[in-house]
């Protein structure tokens, strides 16, 4: 089964990822996670993709097309789910094009629905465990006192994401809206559309991201 997660920054879908890649064992494709592993290791696109990524623009549609062509080409395991990726029409389009020529199909698009009022604070709470990625909150899923992963048992440190700033999130919001907010319809239009509520706790979603996908 292959499918996306669709929904703005902070809406709870890298979190969701992650409980579907552990339960269902499929592979996760963030966009969002390899561009910042081409930023850290200085890559070439790296280094074009940097401030982009910074200021809370998308990058262009060439580039993250490419990252996911590469990617669809390795194992698939219990099949992908796209995180943050389509984020505009084309990139909806090719990646419609990519999985057929792979043979292979889309099975679902859950929208994840939060207020835009609940997405500024969990962005600013947000952070990640260095060692495995895990997803921290200051509020809603505190660092351990004794700084040790619970999901990966390393004490590897805690980051936070340079862009989850209130500025940087501003324009992410407006980019969403303007150029990701219209996959909503376009799936809608295809049938593929199931909307969960993810304002609930991570169980809750995670229960209603599964009675979706039946
Ligand atoms: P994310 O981790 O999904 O919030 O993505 C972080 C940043 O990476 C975004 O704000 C964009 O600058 C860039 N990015 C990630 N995925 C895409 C995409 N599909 N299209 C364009 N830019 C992307």
């Amino acid at each position: 089964m292959n499918i996306i997660l669709l929904g703005p920054p902070g809406a709870g879908k890298g979190t969701q990822a992650h409980i579907l890649v552990d339960e269902r064992n499929m592979t996760q494709l963030s966009t969002g996670d390899m561009l910042r592993e081409a930023k850290d290791s200085g890559t070439e696109m790296g280094k074009i993709v940097a401030d982009v990524m910074a200021r809370g623009d998308l990058v262009t549609d060439e580039i993250v097309i490419g990252l996911i062509r590469e990617k669809l080409q390795g194992e698939k395991g219990g099949g992908f789910i796209f995180d943050g990726f389509p984020r505009t029409l084309p990139q909806a389009d090719a990646l419609g094009k990519l999985l057929e020529e792979c043979g292979e199909t889309l099975d679902a698009v859950i929208e994840m629905q939060v207020d835009d009022s609940a997405l500024v604070s969990r962005i600013t709470a947000r952070s990640t465990c260095a060692g495995c990625g895990e997803v921290y909150n200051d509020i809603t899923k505190p660092i351990p006192a004794d700084e040790t992963c619970t999901k990966c048992g390393q004490a590897k440190g805690f980051n936070r994401r340079a862009d989850d700033n209130e500025d940087s999130l501003k324009n992410r919001l407006m980019e969403y809206y303007k150029k990701t907010s219209p996959l909503l319809g376009y799936y809608y239009a295809k049938g593929m559309l199931e909307s969960v509520n993810g304002l609930g706790e991570i169980d809750e979603v995670k229960a209603s991201i599964s009675n979706a996908l039946g």
